[in-house]
């Protein structure tokens, strides 16, 4: 059977897997993602992952961004060595296949799609909510990239106008009020100390605060949700999404994020489509990038395999 070779690439991993067109992996590896020469540690994990003789009938890449898909290059804000770094072109070198690149949230919402908790529905806003909040979208079964291939970056949507700068640049974004440490930075300005220790403090234990019902981390995880609540009805007013699907070390959380989150969105969504929108946690976890880039590959060469 034709497998891709599908790579995720971000700020601490790196994983390859060969993968066939049901979704099923045969080949796999990871690795840390060095802090310079990257290149070098990924054409040694693609060689590790598919051996002497290349397998696979094309690569789909899934990389933190910003990127460029037009130039087909990457500059992804926590690894510092690639700016403007002709990613598409090296994986192509390497491998000598066909090579589509994405965003990995975007890869994530796809991977969703594809095998996860987005299975049923044509089209969905995927959000992976962490140290940042990357999100990609997938409309009518195909992902919506946009011409440089930033489309989907919700997480630096507007949802308070008159609000506080946003590290992009903007103003008020829902990054600031719901990513993991723009929960604690809020939790620990207003009381929150995890076990008297501030320097401890973070989104899990925030979150193991919040399960214990400590009033200022479910306060904290309530005002997030809330933003990620205006965020995701704006979205499905806009694309029509029938599903949302939410990952990232955050979500981890469970009932604290999940809850207010379905109770704010109950209240800001007006219309009949967007009050429709399910919100659902991400069932593949780690492995939704990855899944997202296979099947990227796979609906962009889809013919190189039916010769
Ligand atoms: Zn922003």
């Amino acid at each position: 059977m034709a497998h891709v070779l599908a790579v995720d690439i971000g700020g601490t991993k790196l994983a390859a897997a060969l993968v066939d067109e049901e979704g099923s992996a045969s080949r796999s590896g990871t690795r840390p993602t060095p802090r310079t020469d990257v290149m070098t540690a990924l054409a040694a994990l693609i060689e590790e992952v598919t051996g002497d003789e290349v397998p696979a009938v094309a690569v789909g890449v899934g990389c933190a961004g910003p990127l460029d898909l037009a130039a087909g290059t990457v500059s992804p804000v926590n690894m510092p060595s690639w700016r403007g770094f002709p990613l598409r072109d090296e994986v192509r070198k390497v491998t000598g296949l066909p090579t589509v690149l994405a965003g990995d949230a975007q890869c994530f919402a796809l991977g969703e799609h594809w095998l996860g908790a987005g299975r049923s529905s044509d089209s969905l806003l995927g959000i992976v909510v962490s140290t940042g909040i990357g999100g990609g979208l997938v409309i009518d079964g195909a992902p919506l990239l946009g011409p440089t291939g930033n489309a989907g970056h919700v997480g630096h949507m507007s949802i308070d106008p008159y609000g506080e700068r946003c590290t992009c640049g903007g103003r008020g974004c829902v990054e600031h009020y719901a990513s993991g440490p723009n929960l604690v930075r809020w939790a620990l300005a207003n009381g929150w100390t995890p076990e008297g220790d501030p320097a401890k403090a973070d989104a899990r234990l925030l979150a193991e605060a919040a399960v214990t019902r400590e009033p200022v981390a479910v306060a904290a995880f309530e005002r997030g949700a809330r933003a990620l609540a205006g965020m995701i009805a704006s979205t499905a007013a806009a694309v029509e999404v029938s599903t949302v699907v939410v990952g990232g070390g955050v979500s981890a959380a469970g009932k604290v994020l999940f809850e207010p989150l379905e109770r704010a969105l109950d209240d800001v969504a007006g219309l009949a489509f967007v009050r429709s929108v399910r919100v659902r946690q991400s069932t593949l976890g780690v492995r939704a990038s990855l899944a997202g880039a296979a099947n990227l590959a796979w609906q962009t060469f889809a013919s190189a395999s039916r010769p």
